[in-house]
């Protein structure tokens, strides 16, 4: 890029001494080793792109740059953050890129599934060196992934049931999935964090009762300590805390720490770290078949097609990985039509309500509802999650809830809560299938029971290697064990001794994080306070990218600053809708960063406007058809395809108010 453009997009006008400050990053001309040994850590961890951005500045002629070019720049220009330092976007390669590999290359690895576990896979298995490719046939974390109740927790309740039940699979689930609690906190700190979480207490005894679990849980996660401890409040204090909370009768409340993500996004970010890493992603590209090998009859790869395009291609693997979630039985069946089903789907239902009926940093936990389950309600995304897990249901990738189990959310809230909530407050509704799995050695014995542990199976057929069930906290071990797995049943991969036989992503730090430490030494704050200052974004709008995006925040104000599509440079940030902080701009960042191919992947995932309110997601999807069919030069036929196909998704996520009344009337 030429030097007076780079720097009018940085908004600093200036002399080669700014451009010499900013290529050699901040600090340079303090002869301060420390920084220096900190800039030079940032080249290396910097992606190719970012370094060959640097060259360009300095070397690059002049000429005017074609609009892709601009465009590449825009994408690789260190962008300055509030105290100096530089954020060096990472530019993926494109869809096109991505699949033109899949249609030449071939893999030591073919992940199907895009979930959290799939993406938890590929990321492992490119990191240790294995040649990776992972193929989602929706959109990256559309399934059970998008759609939990984003909590990364061990499990407060089964630890109870270690407990009573004197129950070690149990016990061990809880502390497994305690670590893997911290490492998420610490992988991405910008969009996961702590939330504490209110038990109240209605009766005496069970103050000593729900501290005692409380602290056992604690002390369970203390190897890997990365939330405060636990605590008792008496009844004036949980009330000054939550004072929605029904206070007659209240002795006093236990508040216990869990951490709280967003599920979409940080499953996403899982996918990109693993295409950042050098792994080959795709979305919209299904298996239809698996491939075998005539001589050994081992899976030896698998045919897909690509439902944008329509064009079906082979894909060639040494292993094949099956991380379909609820969908595993059908991938099992292709390698063995006569494989026993292992797959039991529970669905769970969340609905959300207005900010108000919750604190924005207190949540609610309902240890046993009136028919013995647990009830979540929790501050999320500006508004108030409340859901319930499990009740059976068939296998589809857009399940819905029924008026049943939201009235019976309704009505159990409601016994907590001074103020009601009714029908009328209800702003989306949303069900999620959760992929319940029996444990094939045990089908086999014949003493298969429902397991809440993940189970990694490898076909006696073909050697497909199938991973399920677990939880989302715990993707990162499912995802090495599978690894590892994987490497056993493999030997010859470890043979030129260029695989790594362990796992490094403990301690790995995801896209939006990776070079945190050096930029802004971690404190995303300071992004925070860039965007606000810098580039005067609302606080909101500063809060939301920040927890979106990390670093890459400034990727999405910098479109913001220089305009997009039909809106020029220096407008004002424009929102997709005005009670909430999506931006336009991030519709832009999502198709050309994020893989976003539908309004829906935007709408629902990238942001979560259609899981928090899907009133104020119907006025949004006319604008975001129109930006992303300007981007992706969509004819006005499917403009109006799309249209209609993001309605019916958001119908998916509507409860039938009428039938909620009458099915309230019913109960009374
Ligand atoms: C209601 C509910 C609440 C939950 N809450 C929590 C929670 O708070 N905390 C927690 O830790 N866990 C929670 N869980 C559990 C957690 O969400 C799941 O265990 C996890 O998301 C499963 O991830 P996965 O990758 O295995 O499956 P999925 O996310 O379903 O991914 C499987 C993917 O495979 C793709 N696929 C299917 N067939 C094909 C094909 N032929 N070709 C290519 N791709 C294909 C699908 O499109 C899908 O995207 C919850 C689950 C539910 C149901």
């Amino acid at each position: 890029m030429s030097l007076p453009s780079h720097l009018a997009l940085l908004g600093m006008a200036g002399s080669l001494a700014v451009a010499d400050r900013l290529l050699s990053g901040p600090g340079s001309s303090s002869s301060s080793s420390s920084k220096d040994k900190r800039q030079q850590q940032q080249q290396q961890h910097l992606p190719l792109a970012a370094r060959t951005a640097g060259c360009k500045e300095v070397h690059g002629n002049k000429r005017e740059q074609s609009p892709a070019e601009q465009l590449e720049d825009m994408r690789t220009t260190p962008i300055k953050c509030r105290d100096g330092t530089l954020v060096y976007p990472y530019s993926l390669p494109t869809r096109d890129d991505q699949l033109d590999r899949l249609k030449k290359e071939s893999y030591d690895v073919l992940v199907i599934g895009g979930g959290c576990v799939g993406s938890g896979v590929a990321l492992d298995a490119q990191v240790r060196g294995l040649k990776t490719a992972m193929v989602e046939a929706d959109d990256f974390s559309a399934g059970t992934s998008g759609r939990s109740t984003k909590l990364i927790h061990g499990g407060i309740r089964y630890l109870e049931t270690a407990f009573w039940k004197l129950d070690y699979g149990s016990f061990t689930l809880v502390q497994e999935a305690l670590e893997e609690r911290a490492h998420m906190l610490n992988a991405a700190p910008y969009m996961n964090s702590a939330l504490p979480i209110m038990i109240p207490i209605y009766k005496w005894w069970e103050v000593p009762y729900f501290w005692a679990g409380a602290k056992a849980y604690d002390l369970v996660a203390s190897r890997q300590k990365s939330v405060p401890s636990s605590h008792f409040m008496d009844a004036d204090e949980a009330l000054f805390q939550f004072p929605m909370l029904r206070g007659d009768g209240l002795k006093g409340a236990i508040i216990y720490y869990d951490g709280q993500m967003n599920d979409t996004r940080m499953g996403l970010t899982i996918a990109l770290t693993a295409a950042q890493e050098g792994a080959t992603i795709a979305n919209r590209v299904e298996v239809i078949s698996l491939l075998k090998d005539p001589q050994t009859g081992l899976v030896s790869g698998a045919r897909v097609r690509d439902k944008v395009k329509g064009d079906d291609w082979e894909i060639s693997a040494k292993v094949v990985v099956n991380a379909t979630g609820v969908f595993a039985d059908k991938i099992r069946k292709m390698d063995d039509p006569e494989a026993i089903e292992l797959i039991e789907p529970a669905a769970g239902v969340h609905v959300m309500f207005p900010a108000h009926f919750s604190p924005a940093k207190m949540g609610l936990i309902v240890p046993k509802t009136t028919d013995g389950r647990v009830l979540f309600f929790l501050p999320w995304e500006g508004c108030t999650l409340a859901g319930t897990t499990d009740s059976h249901s068939n296998i589809t990738m857009t399940p819905q809830p029924t008026a049943q189990e939201v009235n019976f959310i309704m009505q159990e809230t409601n016994r907590y809560l001074t103020t009601n909530v009714t029908a009328d407050d209800l702003i989306a509704a949303w069900s999620g299938l959760r992929p319940l799995v029996k444990d094939p050695e045990k089908i086999k014995e014949g003493t298969a029971a429902l397991s809440r542990n993940h189970v990694i199976e490898v076909s006696d057929t073909g050697k497909l290697i199938t991973v399920t069930g677990g939880k989302w906290t715990t993707y990162r071990r499912m995802a090495e064990d599978t690894v590892d797995r994987l490497l056993a049943e493999k030997p010859e991969l470890l043979a030129d001794g260029a695989v790594a036989p362990k796992a490094s992503t403990w301690n790995m730090k995801l896209l939006g994080a990776d070079r945190a430490g050096i930029v802004c030494d971690q404190k995303f704050n300071k992004i925070g306070i860039t965007l606000r200052n810098d580039y005067e974004l609302p606080e909101d709008v500063a809060m939301h990218l920040v927890k979106s995006y990390g670093t890459r925040a400034l990727q999405v104000a910098e479109l913001v600053r220089t305009g997009y599509t039909d809106v020029k440079a220096g407008t004002r940030m424009k929102r997709l809708h005005m009670r909430y902080p999506f931006l336009e701009a991030e519709v832009v960042f999502a198709v050309e960063q994020e893989y976003a191919l539908k309004p829906m992947d935007i709408l629902a995932r990238r942001t979560r406007l259609a899981f928090l309110d899907t009133e104020a997601t119907s006025t949004a999807i006319p604008r975001v058809v129109k930006l992303m069919g300007d981007l992706l030069g969509w004819s006005w036929r499917q403009r109006a395809a799309e249209t209609a196909e993001a309605i019916a998704f958001l119908q998916t996520m509507n409860v039938d108010k009428t039938a909620l009344l009458k099915s309230n009337k019913k109960k009374k």
